[in-house]
């Protein structure tokens, strides 16, 4: 059986800025490298890269 819920994306690198977040408790937060929250540009406006790790349909 295989379990959907391990599809949805974990991680999020912004394209332009470089803003990082993590998926965590239902939404997105900043992610935190040694102490430095990777927020990015405010004034960004987000291109998500997530590595393909988003895959909505599910496989056979
Ligand atoms: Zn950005």
């Amino acid at each position: 059986m295989t379990d959907a819920r391990l599809r949805r994306p974990t991680e999020r690198i912004c394209e332009r800025c470089g803003r990082r977040e993590v998926w965590e408790d239902g939404s997105w937060r900043v992610a935190v490298d040694d102490g430095e929250r990777r927020a990015g540009s405010v004034y960004c406006i987000h291109e998500w890269d997530i590595n393909g790790t988003f895959l909505p349909i599910e496989e056979e």
